[in-house]
Protein backbone atom coordinates (compact mmCIF):
# COMPACT_ATOMS: atom_id res chain seq x y z
CA UNK A 1 0.00 0.00 0.00
CA UNK A 2 1.25 3.05 -0.70
CA UNK A 3 1.62 5.82 1.93
CA UNK A 4 0.21 9.16 1.64
CA UNK A 5 -0.63 11.28 5.03
CA UNK A 6 1.71 12.52 7.35
CA UNK A 7 0.34 9.32 9.88
CA UNK A 8 1.16 6.90 7.49
CA UNK A 9 4.52 7.95 6.70
CA UNK A 10 5.23 8.34 10.77
CA UNK A 11 3.81 4.81 11.06
CA UNK A 12 5.64 3.17 8.10
CA UNK A 13 8.82 4.65 9.48
CA UNK A 14 7.86 3.02 13.39
CA UNK A 15 7.95 -0.17 11.54
CA UNK A 16 11.20 0.22 9.51
CA UNK A 17 13.76 -2.46 9.55
CA UNK A 18 17.04 -0.76 8.43
CA UNK A 19 20.01 -2.95 6.98
CA UNK A 20 23.04 -0.89 8.07
CA UNK A 21 26.15 -3.42 6.99
CA UNK A 22 28.57 -3.49 4.61
CA UNK A 23 27.48 -5.40 1.35
CA UNK A 24 30.43 -7.38 -0.56
CA UNK A 25 30.30 -10.45 -2.85
CA UNK A 26 26.66 -10.52 -2.11
CA UNK A 27 26.52 -10.68 1.53
CA UNK A 28 25.47 -8.30 4.18
CA UNK A 29 28.46 -8.43 6.36
CA UNK A 30 29.34 -5.93 9.61
CA UNK A 31 32.91 -4.14 9.04
CA UNK A 32 35.88 -6.47 9.65
CA UNK A 33 37.09 -4.64 13.24
CA UNK A 34 32.84 -4.97 14.20
CA UNK A 35 33.00 -0.86 14.17
CA UNK A 36 29.93 0.77 13.91
CA UNK A 37 28.72 4.38 13.95
CA UNK A 38 25.67 6.08 15.14
CA UNK A 39 23.56 6.78 12.02
CA UNK A 40 20.86 9.47 13.88
CA UNK A 41 18.31 11.09 11.91
CA UNK A 42 18.11 14.95 11.55
CA UNK A 43 14.36 15.26 11.52
CA UNK A 44 14.87 14.89 15.71
CA UNK A 45 17.96 13.48 16.63
CA UNK A 46 16.97 10.39 16.98
CA UNK A 47 19.31 7.30 16.06
CA UNK A 48 18.17 5.31 13.69
CA UNK A 49 20.60 2.32 13.50
CA UNK A 50 24.49 1.58 14.14
CA UNK A 51 26.12 1.07 10.61
CA UNK A 52 29.05 -0.74 9.94
CA UNK A 53 31.92 1.61 9.80
CA UNK A 54 34.32 -0.07 7.29
CA UNK A 55 37.99 0.92 7.30
CA UNK A 56 41.11 -0.02 5.57
CA UNK A 57 40.77 -3.98 5.76
CA UNK A 58 37.23 -3.63 4.39
CA UNK A 59 38.15 -1.35 1.50
CA UNK A 60 41.65 -4.80 0.99
CA UNK A 61 38.76 -6.84 0.99
CA UNK A 62 35.90 -5.51 -1.24
CA UNK A 63 38.54 -4.24 -3.73
CA UNK A 64 40.27 -7.64 -4.17
CA UNK A 65 36.30 -9.39 -4.96
CA UNK A 66 35.81 -6.39 -7.59
CA UNK A 67 39.44 -7.32 -8.99
CA UNK A 68 38.07 -11.16 -9.31
CA UNK A 69 34.52 -10.18 -10.16
CA UNK A 70 35.86 -8.11 -13.07
CA UNK A 71 38.36 -10.31 -13.88
CA UNK A 72 36.26 -13.60 -14.00
CA UNK A 73 34.31 -11.92 -16.58
CA UNK A 74 30.35 -12.69 -15.93
CA UNK A 75 29.66 -9.08 -15.97
CA UNK A 76 32.92 -7.36 -17.76
CA UNK A 77 31.96 -9.15 -20.58
CA UNK A 78 28.40 -10.20 -20.67
CA UNK A 79 26.80 -9.05 -24.02
CA UNK A 80 25.69 -5.56 -23.96
CA UNK A 81 21.99 -6.76 -24.64
CA UNK A 82 21.88 -8.59 -21.72
CA UNK A 83 23.53 -6.16 -19.40
CA UNK A 84 21.06 -4.13 -20.88
CA UNK A 85 18.56 -6.32 -19.42
CA UNK A 86 19.62 -6.42 -15.92
CA UNK A 87 20.20 -2.76 -15.57
CA UNK A 88 16.52 -2.50 -17.06
CA UNK A 89 15.51 -4.93 -14.06
CA UNK A 90 17.55 -2.76 -11.76
CA UNK A 91 16.10 0.51 -12.27
CA UNK A 92 12.07 -0.91 -11.95
CA UNK A 93 13.38 -2.49 -8.69
CA UNK A 94 14.37 0.65 -7.61
CA UNK A 95 10.88 1.94 -8.18
CA UNK A 96 9.09 -1.05 -6.85
CA UNK A 97 11.01 -0.29 -3.70
CA UNK A 98 10.06 3.60 -3.96
CA UNK A 99 8.70 4.13 -0.81
CA UNK A 100 10.60 2.08 0.95
CA UNK A 101 13.89 3.68 -0.47
CA UNK A 102 12.41 7.47 0.02
CA UNK A 103 11.11 6.74 3.71
CA UNK A 104 15.07 5.94 4.37
CA UNK A 105 16.43 9.10 2.32
CA UNK A 106 13.90 11.34 4.49
CA UNK A 107 14.50 9.28 7.66
CA UNK A 108 18.51 9.47 7.01
CA UNK A 109 19.12 13.06 5.73
CA UNK A 110 16.03 14.87 6.63
CA UNK A 111 14.93 15.82 2.66
CA UNK A 112 10.87 16.25 2.82
CA UNK A 113 9.08 12.84 1.59
CA UNK A 114 8.06 14.15 -1.18
CA UNK A 115 10.93 15.05 -3.39
CA UNK A 116 12.64 12.03 -2.02
CA UNK A 117 9.75 10.11 -3.31
CA UNK A 118 8.99 12.54 -6.27
CA UNK A 119 12.70 13.56 -7.38
CA UNK A 120 15.30 11.42 -5.90
CA UNK A 121 14.51 8.16 -6.24
CA UNK A 122 12.86 8.16 -9.73
CA UNK A 123 15.90 10.05 -10.73
CA UNK A 124 17.76 7.11 -9.27
CA UNK A 125 16.02 4.37 -11.37
CA UNK A 126 16.17 6.81 -14.12
CA UNK A 127 19.91 6.93 -14.21
CA UNK A 128 20.36 3.45 -13.87
CA UNK A 129 17.60 2.88 -16.59
CA UNK A 130 19.05 5.61 -19.16
CA UNK A 131 22.65 3.95 -18.66
CA UNK A 132 21.62 0.68 -19.59
CA UNK A 133 19.64 0.90 -22.67
CA UNK A 134 22.23 3.54 -23.59
CA UNK A 135 25.15 0.18 -23.99
CA UNK A 136 23.80 -1.50 -26.83
CA UNK A 137 23.47 1.33 -28.61
CA UNK A 138 27.08 2.99 -28.67
CA UNK A 139 29.58 1.87 -31.18
CA UNK A 140 33.29 1.82 -31.28
CA UNK A 141 35.45 3.53 -34.07
CA UNK A 142 37.08 2.24 -37.44
CA UNK A 143 39.91 4.62 -37.70
CA UNK A 144 40.56 6.49 -41.26
CA UNK A 145 44.10 4.31 -42.14
CA UNK A 146 46.23 3.81 -45.20
CA UNK A 147 45.03 0.98 -47.33
CA UNK A 148 47.30 -1.74 -45.93
CA UNK A 149 46.33 -1.00 -42.34
CA UNK A 150 42.88 -1.50 -40.30
CA UNK A 151 42.80 0.57 -37.03
CA UNK A 152 40.58 0.01 -34.60
CA UNK A 153 39.18 2.60 -31.73
CA UNK A 154 37.20 0.43 -29.02
CA UNK A 155 36.45 1.31 -25.56
CA UNK A 156 36.93 -0.79 -22.45
CA UNK A 157 35.98 -0.72 -19.10
CA UNK A 158 38.62 -0.01 -16.58
CA UNK A 159 38.12 -2.43 -13.68
CA UNK A 160 37.64 -1.38 -10.50
CA UNK A 161 35.44 1.56 -10.14
CA UNK A 162 35.49 2.97 -6.49
CA UNK A 163 33.18 5.79 -6.46
CA UNK A 164 32.48 8.27 -2.97
CA UNK A 165 29.43 10.00 -2.27
CA UNK A 166 27.82 12.85 -0.84
CA UNK A 167 25.01 13.06 1.36
CA UNK A 168 22.30 15.63 -0.13
CA UNK A 169 20.86 13.15 -2.69
CA UNK A 170 22.28 9.82 -1.43
CA UNK A 171 20.95 7.54 -3.67
CA UNK A 172 20.53 9.76 -6.62
CA UNK A 173 24.36 11.01 -7.12
CA UNK A 174 25.15 7.26 -6.12
CA UNK A 175 22.87 6.14 -9.41
CA UNK A 176 24.69 8.84 -11.71
CA UNK A 177 28.07 7.21 -10.79
CA UNK A 178 26.59 3.11 -10.92
CA UNK A 179 24.25 3.94 -14.22
CA UNK A 180 27.46 4.05 -16.54
CA UNK A 181 30.00 2.62 -14.52
CA UNK A 182 27.86 -0.61 -14.17
CA UNK A 183 26.73 -0.51 -17.97
CA UNK A 184 29.60 -0.48 -19.21
CA UNK A 185 31.01 -3.78 -17.38
CA UNK A 186 33.03 -2.38 -14.28
CA UNK A 187 33.35 -3.84 -11.03
CA UNK A 188 32.40 -1.15 -8.37
CA UNK A 189 32.97 -0.29 -4.39
CA UNK A 190 30.43 2.49 -3.75
CA UNK A 191 31.16 4.72 -0.26
CA UNK A 192 28.46 5.87 0.54
CA UNK A 193 28.63 9.50 2.66
CA UNK A 194 28.69 8.34 6.45
CA UNK A 195 25.64 10.86 6.74
CA UNK A 196 23.62 9.14 4.97
CA UNK A 197 24.52 5.73 4.13
CA UNK A 198 20.97 3.39 4.26
CA UNK A 199 19.54 3.68 0.32
CA UNK A 200 23.10 2.76 -0.59
CA UNK A 201 23.69 -0.09 1.38
CA UNK A 202 19.58 -1.47 0.68
CA UNK A 203 19.88 -0.82 -2.81
CA UNK A 204 23.08 -3.34 -3.24
CA UNK A 205 20.65 -6.22 -2.36
CA UNK A 206 18.59 -5.13 -5.49
CA UNK A 207 21.19 -5.22 -7.37
CA UNK A 208 21.36 -8.78 -6.71
CA UNK A 209 17.75 -9.55 -7.05
CA UNK A 210 18.12 -8.46 -10.45
CA UNK A 211 20.77 -10.14 -11.94
CA UNK A 212 23.92 -8.34 -11.51
CA UNK A 213 26.14 -11.14 -9.86
CA UNK A 214 27.71 -10.82 -6.39
CA UNK A 215 30.93 -8.68 -6.42
CA UNK A 216 30.33 -6.37 -9.11
CA UNK A 217 28.53 -3.78 -6.59
CA UNK A 218 30.21 -3.36 -3.34
CA UNK A 219 29.17 -1.03 -0.74
CA UNK A 220 30.93 0.25 2.46
CA UNK A 221 29.75 2.57 4.96
CA UNK A 222 32.27 4.27 6.95
CA UNK A 223 33.75 7.67 7.10
CA UNK A 224 35.76 9.90 4.26
CA UNK A 225 39.54 9.88 6.11
CA UNK A 226 39.10 5.88 7.18
CA UNK A 227 37.63 3.72 4.54
CA UNK A 228 37.41 6.55 1.78
CA UNK A 229 40.98 7.31 1.87
CA UNK A 230 41.41 3.94 2.12
CA UNK A 231 39.56 3.45 -1.52
CA UNK A 232 41.42 6.51 -2.74
CA UNK A 233 44.97 5.19 -2.09
CA UNK A 234 44.36 2.03 -3.17
CA UNK A 235 46.67 0.67 -5.51
CA UNK A 236 44.50 -1.83 -6.99
CA UNK A 237 41.32 0.60 -8.05
CA UNK A 238 41.46 1.67 -11.48
CA UNK A 239 39.14 5.56 -11.48
CA UNK A 240 37.91 6.48 -8.35
CA UNK A 241 35.02 8.93 -8.98
CA UNK A 242 33.93 11.34 -6.62
CA UNK A 243 30.86 13.39 -5.80
CA UNK A 244 31.24 15.89 -2.66
CA UNK A 245 33.52 19.02 -1.31
CA UNK A 246 36.06 20.81 -3.82
CA UNK A 247 38.30 20.83 -0.41
CA UNK A 248 37.77 16.72 -0.32
CA UNK A 249 38.00 16.30 -3.86
CA UNK A 250 41.78 18.38 -3.82
CA UNK A 251 43.00 15.46 -1.86
CA UNK A 252 41.69 12.89 -3.94
CA UNK A 253 43.90 14.42 -6.45
CA UNK A 254 46.92 14.09 -4.35
CA UNK A 255 45.96 10.31 -3.23
CA UNK A 256 45.61 9.06 -6.68
CA UNK A 257 49.04 11.02 -7.30
CA UNK A 258 50.44 9.18 -4.44
CA UNK A 259 49.05 6.26 -4.63
CA UNK A 260 48.86 3.92 -8.50
CA UNK A 261 47.84 7.51 -10.55
CA UNK A 262 44.24 6.04 -10.77
CA UNK A 263 41.92 8.25 -12.84
CA UNK A 264 40.26 11.04 -10.76
CA UNK A 265 36.70 12.45 -11.63
CA UNK A 266 35.71 15.30 -9.01
CA UNK A 267 32.20 16.37 -9.32
CA UNK A 268 32.43 19.26 -6.49
CA UNK A 269 31.07 22.27 -4.94
CA UNK A 270 29.28 25.64 -6.38
CA UNK A 271 28.20 29.01 -5.79
CA UNK A 272 25.69 29.23 -8.68
CA UNK A 273 24.89 33.19 -9.63
CA UNK A 274 21.41 33.74 -11.22
CA UNK A 275 21.20 36.63 -13.11
CA UNK A 276 17.83 38.45 -13.23
CA UNK A 277 17.86 41.70 -16.11
CA UNK A 278 15.75 44.15 -16.40
CA UNK A 279 13.93 42.90 -19.67
CA UNK A 280 13.52 39.24 -18.03
CA UNK A 281 9.90 38.08 -19.77
CA UNK A 282 8.25 36.91 -16.87
CA UNK A 283 9.82 38.92 -13.16
CA UNK A 284 7.11 37.05 -10.91
CA UNK A 285 8.13 33.32 -12.82
CA UNK A 286 11.54 34.49 -12.15
CA UNK A 287 11.29 35.80 -8.72
CA UNK A 288 9.59 32.01 -7.99
CA UNK A 289 12.57 30.55 -9.61
CA UNK A 290 15.08 32.12 -7.18
CA UNK A 291 12.92 31.42 -3.91
CA UNK A 292 13.24 27.29 -5.15
CA UNK A 293 17.11 27.56 -6.40
CA UNK A 294 17.62 28.30 -2.86
CA UNK A 295 14.83 26.85 -0.94
CA UNK A 296 14.38 23.32 -2.58
CA UNK A 297 16.55 19.86 -0.34
CA UNK A 298 17.24 22.81 2.21
CA UNK A 299 19.55 24.86 -0.08
CA UNK A 300 21.91 21.50 0.13
CA UNK A 301 22.41 21.73 -3.64
CA UNK A 302 25.82 21.99 -5.40
CA UNK A 303 23.81 23.78 -7.87
CA UNK A 304 21.77 25.98 -5.58
CA UNK A 305 21.42 29.88 -7.28
CA UNK A 306 23.51 31.07 -3.57
CA UNK A 307 23.98 34.44 -5.20
CA UNK A 308 21.27 36.42 -6.77
CA UNK A 309 22.45 38.96 -9.22
CA UNK A 310 19.38 41.64 -9.72
CA UNK A 311 19.98 44.59 -12.25
CA UNK A 312 19.53 47.76 -9.62
CA UNK A 313 16.64 49.24 -12.11
CA UNK A 314 14.38 46.55 -11.06
CA UNK A 315 15.71 45.24 -7.75
CA UNK A 316 13.03 47.35 -5.10
CA UNK A 317 10.45 45.99 -7.42
CA UNK A 318 11.81 42.31 -7.80
CA UNK A 319 13.09 41.49 -4.41
CA UNK A 320 9.81 42.05 -2.65
CA UNK A 321 8.34 39.53 -5.02
CA UNK A 322 11.30 36.62 -4.30
CA UNK A 323 10.81 37.66 -0.32
CA UNK A 324 7.05 36.69 -1.02
CA UNK A 325 7.70 33.51 -3.24
CA UNK A 326 10.36 32.43 -0.64
CA UNK A 327 7.07 32.56 2.06
CA UNK A 328 6.02 29.64 0.33
CA UNK A 329 8.85 27.45 1.60
CA UNK A 330 8.49 26.85 5.15
CA UNK A 331 10.12 24.20 7.20
CA UNK A 332 8.61 21.51 8.73
CA UNK A 333 8.60 17.77 9.36
CA UNK A 334 9.67 16.00 6.27
CA UNK A 335 7.89 12.97 6.80
CA UNK A 336 4.32 15.41 6.42
CA UNK A 337 3.74 14.92 2.81
CA UNK A 338 2.81 19.13 2.83
CA UNK A 339 6.65 19.93 3.69
CA UNK A 340 8.41 21.64 0.63
CA UNK A 341 11.32 22.67 3.47
CA UNK A 342 13.65 19.38 5.90
CA UNK A 343 15.72 19.36 8.21
CA UNK A 344 19.95 19.85 7.33
CA UNK A 345 21.53 16.39 7.57
CA UNK A 346 23.45 17.19 10.96
CA UNK A 347 24.40 19.82 13.68
CA UNK A 348 27.50 19.81 12.29
CA UNK A 349 25.77 21.55 8.73
CA UNK A 350 23.26 23.68 11.07
CA UNK A 351 26.50 25.20 13.19
CA UNK A 352 28.21 25.81 9.59
CA UNK A 353 25.15 27.43 8.47
CA UNK A 354 24.16 29.78 11.18
CA UNK A 355 27.57 30.71 11.42
CA UNK A 356 27.22 32.04 7.64
CA UNK A 357 24.51 33.68 8.65
CA UNK A 358 26.09 35.37 11.68
CA UNK A 359 29.05 35.91 9.28
CA UNK A 360 27.02 37.82 6.97
CA UNK A 361 25.26 40.11 9.29
CA UNK A 362 28.43 41.07 10.32
CA UNK A 363 29.86 41.98 7.32
CA UNK A 364 27.02 44.31 6.99
CA UNK A 365 24.41 42.66 4.79
CA UNK A 366 20.57 43.13 5.90
CA UNK A 367 18.60 40.19 6.51
CA UNK A 368 15.21 40.59 4.35
CA UNK A 369 14.16 37.32 5.01
CA UNK A 370 14.68 34.24 7.60
CA UNK A 371 17.61 34.52 9.33
CA UNK A 372 17.80 31.47 12.37
CA UNK A 373 17.19 28.47 13.76
CA UNK A 374 13.17 27.16 13.62
CA UNK A 375 11.61 24.28 15.26
CA UNK A 376 14.12 23.34 17.88
CA UNK A 377 11.73 21.89 19.69
CA UNK A 378 11.48 19.24 17.60
CA UNK A 379 15.36 18.11 18.32
CA UNK A 380 15.44 18.71 14.99
CA UNK A 381 18.13 20.94 12.90
CA UNK A 382 15.93 23.30 10.91
CA UNK A 383 16.94 26.76 9.81
CA UNK A 384 14.63 29.37 7.98
CA UNK A 385 15.32 30.22 3.95
CA UNK A 386 17.01 33.29 4.90
CA UNK A 387 17.59 36.33 2.30
CA UNK A 388 20.43 38.91 2.79
CA UNK A 389 20.65 42.13 0.72
CA UNK A 390 23.27 44.59 0.26
CA UNK A 391 25.98 41.66 -0.38
CA UNK A 392 29.27 42.30 -2.02
CA UNK A 393 30.94 39.76 -3.97
CA UNK A 394 33.79 40.16 -1.85
CA UNK A 395 31.91 39.06 1.16
CA UNK A 396 32.37 35.62 2.77
CA UNK A 397 28.63 34.85 2.11
CA UNK A 398 29.04 35.52 -1.56
CA UNK A 399 32.58 33.55 -1.73
CA UNK A 400 31.80 30.01 0.12
CA UNK A 401 29.66 27.54 -0.64
CA UNK A 402 27.04 27.68 2.51
CA UNK A 403 25.23 24.66 1.42
CA UNK A 404 22.13 25.63 3.42
CA UNK A 405 18.79 27.26 2.55
CA UNK A 406 20.88 31.29 2.24
CA UNK A 407 20.49 33.60 -0.77
CA UNK A 408 22.82 36.65 -0.94
CA UNK A 409 21.22 39.72 -3.23
CA UNK A 410 23.89 41.20 -5.12
CA UNK A 411 22.98 44.42 -7.84
CA UNK A 412 24.59 45.22 -10.84
CA UNK A 413 24.09 47.65 -14.00
CA UNK A 414 24.60 46.17 -16.98
CA UNK A 415 25.18 42.58 -18.35
CA UNK A 416 28.83 42.99 -18.57
CA UNK A 417 29.14 43.72 -15.07
CA UNK A 418 26.95 40.93 -14.24
CA UNK A 419 28.80 38.72 -15.82
CA UNK A 420 31.88 40.14 -14.35
CA UNK A 421 30.32 39.27 -10.77
CA UNK A 422 29.25 35.57 -12.03
CA UNK A 423 32.58 34.52 -13.14
CA UNK A 424 34.82 36.20 -10.25
CA UNK A 425 34.42 32.85 -7.78
CA UNK A 426 36.64 29.69 -7.63
CA UNK A 427 33.73 27.73 -8.84
CA UNK A 428 32.00 26.76 -12.04
CA UNK A 429 29.52 24.46 -11.84
CA UNK A 430 25.73 26.60 -12.93
CA UNK A 431 24.60 29.82 -13.97
CA UNK A 432 21.15 31.03 -15.01
CA UNK A 433 19.92 34.48 -16.82
CA UNK A 434 16.54 36.12 -17.17
CA UNK A 435 16.36 38.28 -20.31
CA UNK A 436 14.00 38.49 -23.34
CA UNK A 437 16.74 39.54 -25.77
CA UNK A 438 17.79 36.45 -27.59
CA UNK A 439 21.19 37.89 -28.44
CA UNK A 440 21.71 39.39 -24.61
CA UNK A 441 21.27 35.18 -23.44
CA UNK A 442 22.89 33.92 -25.73
CA UNK A 443 26.09 36.33 -25.14
CA UNK A 444 25.37 35.41 -21.26
CA UNK A 445 25.44 31.51 -21.92
CA UNK A 446 28.77 31.80 -24.33
CA UNK A 447 30.92 33.95 -21.51
CA UNK A 448 29.46 32.24 -18.12
CA UNK A 449 32.24 29.77 -17.19
CA UNK A 450 29.68 27.24 -15.79
CA UNK A 451 29.30 23.64 -16.72
CA UNK A 452 24.99 24.34 -17.04
CA UNK A 453 23.92 27.41 -17.97
CA UNK A 454 20.37 28.04 -17.15
CA UNK A 455 17.98 30.86 -19.43
CA UNK A 456 14.68 31.90 -18.18
CA UNK A 457 14.76 28.65 -15.92
CA UNK A 458 16.74 27.64 -12.99
CA UNK A 459 18.12 23.92 -12.59
CA UNK A 460 16.81 22.36 -15.72
CA UNK A 461 17.74 19.12 -17.65
CA UNK A 462 17.84 15.50 -17.19
CA UNK A 463 20.28 12.57 -18.80
CA UNK A 464 20.23 13.64 -21.82
CA UNK A 465 22.95 16.21 -21.06
CA UNK A 466 26.28 16.15 -19.20
CA UNK A 467 26.52 17.17 -15.66
CA UNK A 468 29.56 18.64 -14.24
CA UNK A 469 31.89 21.82 -13.28
CA UNK A 470 34.12 24.38 -15.02
CA UNK A 471 37.15 25.46 -12.35
CA UNK A 472 37.42 24.43 -8.88
CA UNK A 473 33.69 22.41 -9.42
CA UNK A 474 35.41 19.41 -11.01
CA UNK A 475 36.05 18.14 -14.08
CA UNK A 476 34.50 14.90 -15.96
CA UNK A 477 30.47 15.11 -16.58
CA UNK A 478 27.72 13.10 -15.38
CA UNK A 479 24.64 12.09 -17.27
CA UNK A 480 24.45 11.49 -21.10
CA UNK A 481 26.74 9.55 -23.12
CA UNK A 482 29.77 11.79 -22.23
CA UNK A 483 29.46 10.04 -18.43
CA UNK A 484 30.89 6.95 -19.98
CA UNK A 485 34.28 8.10 -21.15
CA UNK A 486 35.34 8.02 -17.13
CA UNK A 487 34.36 4.46 -16.48
CA UNK A 488 35.75 3.11 -19.88
CA UNK A 489 39.88 2.92 -21.57
CA UNK A 490 40.21 4.25 -25.39
CA UNK A 491 42.43 1.64 -26.95
CA UNK A 492 44.17 1.89 -30.48
CA UNK A 493 44.53 -1.54 -32.21
CA UNK A 494 46.71 -1.43 -35.82
CA UNK A 495 46.38 -4.51 -38.21
CA UNK A 496 48.32 -4.97 -40.78
CA UNK A 497 46.14 -6.06 -43.56
P1 LIG B 1 32.40 15.91 1.44
O1 LIG B 1 33.46 16.27 0.47
O2 LIG B 1 32.58 16.29 2.86
O3 LIG B 1 32.17 14.33 1.45
C1 LIG B 1 31.88 13.63 0.25
C2 LIG B 1 32.29 12.19 0.42
O4 LIG B 1 33.71 12.15 0.56
C3 LIG B 1 31.73 11.50 1.65
O5 LIG B 1 31.39 10.17 1.34
C4 LIG B 1 32.90 11.55 2.62
O6 LIG B 1 32.88 10.53 3.59
C5 LIG B 1 34.07 11.38 1.67
N1 LIG B 1 35.36 11.87 2.20
C6 LIG B 1 35.60 12.87 3.07
N2 LIG B 1 36.92 12.98 3.31
C7 LIG B 1 37.54 12.03 2.58
C8 LIG B 1 38.90 11.64 2.40
N3 LIG B 1 39.90 12.25 3.05
N4 LIG B 1 39.16 10.62 1.56
C9 LIG B 1 38.17 9.99 0.89
N5 LIG B 1 36.87 10.30 1.03
C10 LIG B 1 36.55 11.32 1.86
O7 LIG B 1 31.05 16.51 0.84
P2 LIG B 1 29.59 16.41 1.45
O8 LIG B 1 29.52 17.35 2.61
O9 LIG B 1 29.20 14.99 1.65
O10 LIG B 1 28.71 16.94 0.24
C11 LIG B 1 28.51 18.28 -0.01
C12 LIG B 1 29.36 18.74 -1.17
O11 LIG B 1 29.08 17.96 -2.33
C13 LIG B 1 29.08 20.17 -1.55
O12 LIG B 1 30.29 20.84 -1.76
C14 LIG B 1 28.32 20.02 -2.88
O13 LIG B 1 28.41 21.14 -3.72
C15 LIG B 1 28.94 18.82 -3.46
N6 LIG B 1 28.09 18.22 -4.48
C16 LIG B 1 28.47 18.34 -5.79
C17 LIG B 1 27.66 17.80 -6.80
C18 LIG B 1 28.08 17.88 -8.24
O14 LIG B 1 27.52 17.15 -9.05
N7 LIG B 1 29.02 18.73 -8.61
C19 LIG B 1 26.48 17.16 -6.46
C20 LIG B 1 26.12 17.06 -5.11
C21 LIG B 1 26.94 17.58 -4.12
Amino acid sequence: MTASTFADWQQRARELTIESRAFIEGQYVPAAAGATFECISPIDGRVLAQVASCDQADADRAVAVARRTFEAGAWSRMAPAKRKAVMIRFAELIEAHRDELALLETLDMGKPISDARGVDIPGSARAIRWSGEAIDKVYDEVAATPHDQLGLVTREPVGVVAAIVPWNFPLMMACWKLGPALATGNSVVLKPSEKSPLTAIRVAQLAIDAGIPAGVLNVLPGYGHTVGKALALHMDVDTLVFTGSTRVAKQLMIYAGESNMKRVWLEAGGKSPNIVCADAPDLEAAAKSAAGAIAFNQGEVCTAGSRLLVERSIKDRFLPMVVEALKGWKPGNPLDPATNVGALVDTQQLETVLGYIDAGRSEGAQVLAGGGRTLQETGGYYVEPTIFDGVSNAMKIAREEIFGPVLSVIAFDDLDEAIRIANDTPYGLAAAVWTANLSKAHRAARALRAGSVWVNQYDGGDMTAPFGGFKQSGNGRDKSLHAFDKYTELKATWIQL
